[in-house]
């Protein structure tokens, strides 16, 4: 990765001398003129009535401000300037001086400009010293008057780029950005066209999957400015530090376009709002709500793209996922073995690896590990060879540093036995088998036993066209495909396990809605029962209404085992009379982990499908 730039520095601190150097000569030519000036003593007031007494005062002079100006002429002829101050008040002294014919005359007090600089001078140089150690303390990059600053780190083309080459796999994700980088190489083409480019692009996966690599290739690729900065970095302890770097960050971004702004881990400030249960969220609420502001307010047209990265989209604010935001995301998904092996090869290609290393093998003998713990592996691997003064990097060091890194990947995440990757592929077979035995069902997209968040696989199925109502018939071949998962783990191991949880919820919550309210259970007719709201403090299963008696309660639930357990029988019938051909897609699948629709097709001895269907909206798991 390219080094940060050096903070630039202007010619500030020249001023700055320049600025002391005036003081002080200006305090020279002060003292200067000081000595110039006529010289006026300064006499007390008994002095003064002293002269007078002795009539060696010739005129004086009464100035508002309580002083006498004036000359004494001494008894040796010679004339002198005086002045002193009357101290209290003395009713006798104009008397006095009219009886002893002395000329009085009045005025105002003249205050030389000179004096006045003088009296401020030492205010004038402390507060120019305060100002001059602020400004240095910035410059020599003291970050105590910086708060409001984005601190963004900024790369930019020097150095080696990071490119898709980088990125090993990862073929639906870069396929999707790939758009962006067209964008930022060029943008008159788009808008000419006047198309709508997405401001923001989410990428979603789980850690170590290489969502900040992803961000820098984008960023390489298209040969744009990219700025790199973390949620939690917007996240202080005062109040409205948050925004301010938000705003900062843009502005950024905006002077430098066409550019790329990332937000790494962003649900540091993404988190749903008002959610918290003591209040007191303020500065993360003012931090969220800035960068909405800041998201709506620019237009890609002006070569800004923002992307961001989470693992956890589901605890995001849903304002961030609307149109005009955050409205595209893109899948990062932890690699299958053949994305293994090619992350392998990529770090590897640093070290001196010994001929004999099988990198295929390690691929193998390393499921569920991400990129991140691949690329630590690699590390190891050549710092076990190190320690040995080896020439090379041979398979023993890597079986070594495997072990290592599973025992800290142990503690960390999941780690998958043998059987549980073989029941998950099982498991994962049989919903993907039912796609292509149901007429109403959508045709499988893939199929994969590498774990996705908390699921240890799922089949993705991909509908042919969008569409936004469905039918009684795809939403009972969705509940079939979700039991598929069950039946098979039944018919091969007589048992199941917790990993049908989700595929159970989700065929009884749509059996559910089947009756309550699609009106799609003939005993029940086409009515809609009970209502439901989803207040944020209390479970939605308290918010739901009985607008309805038991006896229809009891009814509904009749209605909804109808419906699963004749789900469960047709899973069951075809997933028995095609039990050859679900064992052999389990084989294939343990072995390869991820197998495409034509792929499958193969293994079942069925006709590829007339292409057509492309990557694009709408995925579907179970
Ligand atoms: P995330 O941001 O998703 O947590 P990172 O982008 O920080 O993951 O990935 C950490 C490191 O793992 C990367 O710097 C890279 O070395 C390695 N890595 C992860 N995925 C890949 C991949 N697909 N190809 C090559 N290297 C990868
Ligand atoms: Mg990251
Ligand atoms: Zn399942």
């Amino acid at each position: 990765m390219p080094p940060p730039r050096p903070p630039v520095q202007g010619g500030k601190p020249n001023r700055f001398a320049l600025f002391f150097f005036l003081i002080i000569v200006g305090v020279f030519i002060a003292y200067f003129f000081r000595s110039e000036a006529p010289s006026v003593q300064e006499i007390s007031y008994s002095a003064f009535t002293n002269y007078l007494e002795r009539n060696e005062i010739s005129a004086v002079k009464i100035l508002d401000t309580n002083v006498i100006e004036g000359t004494i002429r001494e008894s040796s002829g010679s004339l002198r300037q005086f002045k002193t101050l009357i101290p209290y008040q003395d009713p006798s002294l104009l008397p006095t001086l009219r009886e002893r014919g002395i000329n009085v005359s009045g005025g105002a007090s003249k205050v030389s400009p000179l004096r006045i600089f003088l009296e401020f001078l030492p205010w004038i140089i402390g507060f120019g010293f305060i100002w001059f150690m602020m400004r240095n303390m910035q410059g020599s990059g003291n970050k105590a008057f910086q708060f409001g600053k984005s601190r963004a780190k900024r790369y930019q083309d020097e150095g080696k780029k990071t490119t898709f080459a980088d990125v090993a796999g990862q073929v639906d994700a870069k396929y999707e950005l790939q758009e962006v980088v067209s964008f930022l190489k060029d943008p008159q083409k788009f808008t000419k066209m006047g198309a709508r480019i997405p401001k923001g692009v989410l990428l979603v996966g789980m850690p170590g999957t290489g969502k900040t690599l992803m961000a820098k290739a984008v960023a390489g690729e298209a040969g744009v400015a990219y700025f790199h900065m973390s949620g939690s970095d917007f996240v202080e302890m005062f109040v409205g530090v948050g925004a301010s770097r938000v705003r900062d960050l843009f502005d950024q971004g905006r002077k430098s376009a066409p550019c790329i702004i990332f937000i790494d881990e962003l649900d540091a400030v993404g988190r749903t709002r008002g959610a918290g249960y003591g209040g007191g969220h303020d500065e993360r609420e003012q931090t969220l709500n800035q960068l909405l502001v800041e998201m709506d307010g620019f237009d890609s047209k002006d070569g800004v793209i923002i992307l961001a990265a989470t693992n956890r989209p589901d605890v995001l604010d849903p304002a961030l996922l609307r149109p005009g935001r955050f409205d595209r995301q893109v899948m990062v998904a932890m690699p299958d073995i053949k994305e293994r092996e090619a992350i392998l090869k990529i770090h590897s290609d640093k070290i001196p690896l010994s001929k004999e290393v099988d990198l295929s093998r390690i691929a193998r003998a390393t499921p569920g590990m991400s990129g991140a713990e691949i690329a630590n592996l690699v590390n190891e691997a050549a710092l076990f060879a190190a320690r040995q003064d080896k020439p090379t990097v041979e398979m023993p060091d890597f079986e070594e540093a495997r072990d290592k890194v599973l025992m800290g990947v142990a503690r960390k995440t999941l780690v998958i036995s043998e059987k549980e990757r073989r029941m998950t592929a099982f498991h994962e077979a049989g919903h993907a088998l039912l796609h292509y035995f149901l007429k109403n069902a959508d045709p499988l997209h893939k199929v994969t036993i590498v774990p996705h968040g908390r699921a240890l696989g799922m089949a993705m199925s991909l509908p042919l066209e969008d569409s936004y109502s469905r039918t009684k018939g795809w939403i009972e071949d969705r509940i079939v495909i979700c039991y598929g998962g069950w039946v098979a783990e039944k018919l091969f191991y007589d048992e199941t396990t917790t990993g049908t949880k989700q595929d159970l919820q989700q065929a009884t919550e749509m059996a559910r809605r089947m009756v309550c309210e699609w009106g799609m259970a003939d005993e029940m007719g086409p009515v809609t029962y009970g209502q439901e709201d989803e207040p944020i403090f209390i479970g939605k299963e308290i918010a739901r209404h009985k607008e309805y008696s038991e006896d229809t309660a009891r009814l509904i639930d009749g209605a909804v085992k109808k419906i699963l357990d004749s789900a469960k029988n047709l899973a069951e019938s075809i997933l028995h009379t095609r039990k050859v051909e679900l064992e052999k897609l389990a084989e294939a699948l343990i072995i390869q982990e991820t197998l495409i629709d034509d792929e499958v097709r193969s293994i079942l001895g069925l006709p590829p499908r007339d292409s057509g269907s492309s990557l694009g909206a709408g995925l579907a798991e179970a």
